[in-house]
């Protein structure tokens, strides 16, 4: 999955799409309704982003992954999404994932930045337990003494969940190191440890993107983390 944090422009989502569709991702995404942590900073294009990711998926035919952030938008953006993106500051919003769970499209639920494991998948069962089976979990980095990233990306809770649950789980380095240097190395990690998928923010212009340049890879840097995933998976025994 790969894509900006957020749609800024259409110019800037269809581009950033061309590269990663090119490049051989399966899903695009991209934040309509961001969640910030000052009120002041960038919140989105809302529905006008949503409909640049149709047109994304128009034009590449990606499926596409995009955040919801309350019950009140749920059902607009899942007239829009392919799969429904529930942000780690909404893991335990319980009436917020209730809502996903009736709305039928597949849901990344990704872990709060402090949630243990227990926290993580009773919040997909609030999902399940609506009747919506389709949920796909994502590993995005916990919040630690560390001050050399800006989170600390647990790939401890792969081989876990793979032990006491069904579901899917996907990791996102991006969020998960804060920096575009790491999001290689611990992509590899992930792929090690066995996750399901990757989640990765790419952007044409870092420099200039209205959330997360730091941590967004270039287009080229992203082409080169497909060919090493498509390299090591097969070493682990899995495809790509
Ligand atoms: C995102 O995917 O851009 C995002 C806001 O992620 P998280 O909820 O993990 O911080
Ligand atoms: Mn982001």
């Amino acid at each position: 999955v790969a894509g900006p944090c957020a749609v800024e422009s259409e110019q800037q989502a269809l581009d950033v799409a061309r590269h990663v569709h090119a490049a051989g991702a399966s899903l695009y995404r991209g934040g309509a309704f961001k969640p910030r942590t000052s009120p002041y900073s960038f919140q989105g294009l809302g529905e006008e982003g949503l409909k640049i990711l149709a047109r994304v998926r128009q034009e590449t035919g990606l499926p596409i992954v995009t955040e919801v952030l309350d019950t009140d938008t749920a059902e607009l953006v899942a007239e829009y999404a392919d799969c429904l993106q529930i942000g780690a500051r909404n893991m335990q919003n319980f009436s917020l994932l209730k809502k996903v769970g009736r709305l039928r499209k597949p849901v990344l639920l990704k872990r709060a930045m402090s949630a243990t494991i227990e926290e993580f998948l009773l919040s997909a069962e609030y999902i399940l337990s609506e009747g919506n089976y389709e949920v796909i979990l994502c590993e995005r980095g916990v919040r630690t003494f560390a001050n050399h990233t800006r989170n600390t990306l647990d790939l401890s809770v792969i081989p876990y969940v793979k032990r006491i649950s069904h579901l899917p789980i996907v990791v996102d380095p991006s969020h998960g190191t804060g920096k575009r240097m790491k999001v290689l190395p611990m992509s590899r990690a992930a792929v090690a440890a066995g996750s399901d998928g990757l989640l990765i923010e790419v952007h044409d212009h870092p420099e200039l993107a209205l959330s997360d340049g730091p941590q967004a890879l270039l287009p080229e840097m992203f082409v080169q983390l497909m060919k090493e995933v498509r390299l090591l998976a097969p070493v682990v025994g899995r495809t790509a």
